[in-house]
């Protein structure tokens, strides 16, 4: 049967251009499975004579919206969102570490992926890129929730064997071998992605970094996500670590992880060479203004040359997946 709400719409068309109706029509219809999916949607004057048989919700002062999609978010740190340190490095350090390593428990790592899972419905995100913990505990956890619900998720085990404490820290042979195990896994079921995820350069060895590379190139439909050029001091870091890297983001490309469907967060200190990569290898930046300004790490520079690959890269990136495409 189908069921129509008039209100504000705001949709995108044929061609990926956002579109605002201010009186607006979404009809939907329930297909064989149950699942309630939108038949049409525009203005309330050009609809309503075709759909006029159809029982309309009327909404005014409301706004409809596809479901929103967050590029990067760290479900196992619900609980030390806003707690504050000096900085992205000190921060990891008396916060995040200690409280990830409770997600080597499977009842608490489900605990904390439903809470997430509930807060992401309840601010209107129907899909996320999703950081979990090193522990293939915690991403188990988070795609069985995320699959009861129905939601589109992409997420992965971090990877992280060196430079992290005793309970976070993997190893990184078995590092390795559970990413692919989780890959095959969960990789495509219903509407769950993975994404093999680096924490950043600083945490892994070489070793990790490069087999990490070695799954990206031969699993090319999962995703890749890490962090990047955050912070002065990470920056330092980094480069001191890999010395033969021409910057903190050639890390990643040295060791085969920028290619299409690798999401990289903040790229913030970027030089015009790093916007190049960027651009070339058709990876994506992922801008997380909140944290930025919280951890006092800088701006992204929105007005520079473009650090993301050109928009319509986006729709064939998700093409691959007709049925997770947000709509
Ligand atoms: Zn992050």
């Amino acid at each position: 049967m189908q069921q129509a709400w008039r209100a504000a719409l705001l949709r995108f068309d044929a061609h990926g251009q956002a579109v605002h109706d201010s009186d607006g029509l979404l009809v939907t219809q329930r297909d064989a499975a149950g699942v309630r999916r939108v038949v049409a949607a525009g203005s309330h004057a050009t609809l309503a004579p075709q759909f006029a048989q159809v029982p309309v919700t009327h909404l005014p002062g409301r706004l409809i919206a596809p479901g929103f999609v967050d590029m990067h978010v760290h479900y196992p740190q619900l609980d030390v969102i806003g707690s504050p340190a000096d900085g992205l490095l000190p921060w990891l350090e008396h916060y995040t570490f200690p409280h990830e390593a409770r997600f080597a428990d499977p009842a608490h790592a489900a605990e904390v992926a439903a809470f997430f899972c509930g807060e992401l419905a309840r601010h209107g995100v129907t899909t996320a890129l999703t950081f979990c913990t090193s522990h293939p505990a915690s991403v188990d956890a988070l795609f069985t929730e995320a699959q009861t619900r129905g939601l589109r998720l992409i997420a992965g085990k971090c990877l992280q064997d060196r430079h992290s404490p005793d309970g976070v820290r993997d190893e990184t042979g078995q590092s390795l071998i559970d990413t692919e195990a989780l890959i095959k896994k969960w990789h495509g079921v219903d509407r769950l992605g993975y994404a093999i995820t680096p924490r950043f350069a600083p945490t892994s060895t070489e070793a990790q970094l490069r087999g990490a590379g070695a799954l990206a190139a031969q699993y090319p439909a999962v995703w890749i996500q890490s962090h990047v050029a955050e912070n002065v001091d990470e920056i330092a870091w980094a480069r001191a670590l890999f010395p033969d890297s021409r910057s903190y983001l050639a890390i990643y490309a040295d060791h085969g992880l920028m290619r299409r469907r690798a999401v990289y967060a903040h790229c913030i200190h970027f030089h015009d060479d790093d916007r190049a990569l960027m651009r070339d290898t058709h990876t994506a930046a992922a801008v997380c203004p909140t944290s930025n300004l919280f951890l006092g790490s800088g701006f992204f520079d929105f007005a520079g040359p473009s650090a993301c690959p050109s928009p319509t890269a986006w729709p064939a990136t998700w093409a691959a997946a007709p049925a997770s495409r947000p709509s």
